[in-house]
C-alpha cells in the first residue's frame, strides 16, 4: 500500500515507521523542511535501537528507511495514497481542514484516518463529501513499541472501510480492537475509570497511593498501578480528559477534589517533580505527603 502520515511529530513518524516496517510505501509530511528531517531522524533512532538491541536486522533498517519519504507538499503526500492517516494537533478545526485538503486531492477510494486520541471522528468526517471512508486509527505512544491500534468506527464508516483498516492494523502487526467513535473509545473511558476510583479511595483514607498501586500490580497483574499511571501520563492532562468524559458521559467521571488540587499546585506528576509520587530524574524516589487527608 501507498501510505501518507501527516504530521511527523510524537506520533507521526512512529506511525511511517511501523507502516513501513510492514512493507508499505510511506510518504510523511509536515509543515517545515526540518520537522519532516526530525521525523525521519527519529525513526532512524528507533530503528538503530531496534539494531542494537537484535530486534532489527541492519537490512531490515535500510529497506524501512528506503521506503519512507518526506515533503511539505500535501498534494504530494496523498495524490497516490491508499491510506491517509493524520497525526497533527489535537484541534477539531485543522482536522476538519486537513480532511477537506485531502479529500480534494487523494484518489477517491482512499481511507482518510485520523490519530485522535479524544476528538470525535464522526464530527470530523462530516466535513467531508465522501464520509463513509473515514475511519479513527488510535496509535499508542510510541507506536513502534505499543501493539495496540483502537478503529474507531464513526457514524458514516461503511463496512468496507472498517474491514480495510481491520486489514492494515494486522498487516502492521498491532492488535485491532474496534469501537464505536464514542467519548473515550475503550482505553481512556476505562483507564480513567479505574484512575479516578483509585484516588477517591485514597481520599477516603481506604489506602495509600501505593498499596493501590501495589494491589492492582501484584493481584491483577496491572504492568503499573492505576495511581503511578496518572502520575507518569500527568495529572493535568487525566483532568483534562475527565472533565470531557464528565461531560459526555455523566458524574460517574467528576474529577475527585484530590486531583483538582494536585493540578492547582502544580504537581503534574513525573513531569513535574511531584505527584500522588515524588518523582528525581524520571524515578520515583518517594510519596507526596498531600494525600490522604481530602474529603469530597
Ligand atoms: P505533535 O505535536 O508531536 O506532532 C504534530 C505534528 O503535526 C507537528 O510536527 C506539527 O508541525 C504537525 N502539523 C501541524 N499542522 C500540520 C499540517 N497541516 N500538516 C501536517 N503536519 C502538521 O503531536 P502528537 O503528540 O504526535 O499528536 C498528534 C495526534 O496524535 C493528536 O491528535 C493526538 O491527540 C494524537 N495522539 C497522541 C498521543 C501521544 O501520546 N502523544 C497518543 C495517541 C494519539
Amino acid at each position: 500500500m501507498q501510505v501518507a502520515v501527516l504530521g511527523a511529530g510524537s506520533m507521526g513518524h512512529g506511525i511511517a515507521q511501523v507502516s513501513a516496517m510492514a512493507g508499505h510505501d510511506v510518504v510523511l509530511r509536515d509543515i517545515e523542511d526540518d520537522l519532516v528531517a526530525e521525523g525521519i531522524d527519529g525513526i532512524r533512532q528507533n530503528l538503530a535501537e531496534g539494531v542494537e538491541r537484535d530486534k532489527v536486522t541492519d537490512a531490515e533498517m535500510e529497506a524501512t528507511l528506503d521506503r519512507i519519504s518526506g515533503t511539505t507538499e500535501l498534494g504530494d503526500a496523498v495524490s497516490d495514497a491508499d491510506l491517509v492517516v493524520e497525526a497533527v494537533p489535537e484541534d477539531m478545526d485543522l482536522k476538519q481542514n486537513i480532511f477537506q485538503d485531502v479529500e480534494a486531492s487523494a484518489p477517491d477510494d482512499a481511507l482518510i484516518a485520523s490519530n485522535t486520541s479524544s476528538l470525535s471522528v464522526t464530527e470530523m468526517a462530516s466535513v467531508l463529501e465522501h464520509p463513509d471512508r473515514t475511519v479513527g486509527l488510535h496509535f499508542f505512544n510510541p507506536p513502534h513499541i505499543m501493539d495496540l491500534v483502537e478503529i474507531v468506527v464513526a457514524e458514516q464508516t461503511n463496512d468496507e472501510t472498517e474491514a480495510r483498516a481491520i486489514e492494515y492494523v494486522e498487516g502492521i502487526e498491532k492488535e485491532a480492537v474496534v469501537v464505536r467513535d464514542s467519548a473515550g473509545f475503550a482505553t481512556s473511558r476505562l483507564g480513567l475509570a479505574l484512575g479516578l476510583e483509585a484516588i477517591r479511595m485514597v481520599e477516603q483514607g481506604i489506602a495509600s497511593p501505593a498499596d493501590i498501586d501495589a494491589a492492582m500490580r501484584k493481584g491483577y497483574g496491572y504492568p503499573m498501578g492505576p495511581i503511578e499511571l496518572g502520575d507518569h501520563v500527568g495529572l493535568d492532562v487525566r483532568l483534562h480528559i475527565a472533565e470531557y468524559l464528565r461531560e459526555e458521559l455523566g458524574e460517574r467521571f467528576k474529577p475527585p477534589q484530590a486531583l483538582h488540587r494536585k493540578v492547582r499546585a502544580g504537581n503534574l506528576g513525573k513531569k513535574s517533580g511531584e505527584g500522588f509520587y515524588v518523582w528525581e530524574d524520571g524515578e520515583k524516589v518517594g510519596m507526596s505527603g498531600h494525600w490522604g487527608d481530602d474529603d469530597e
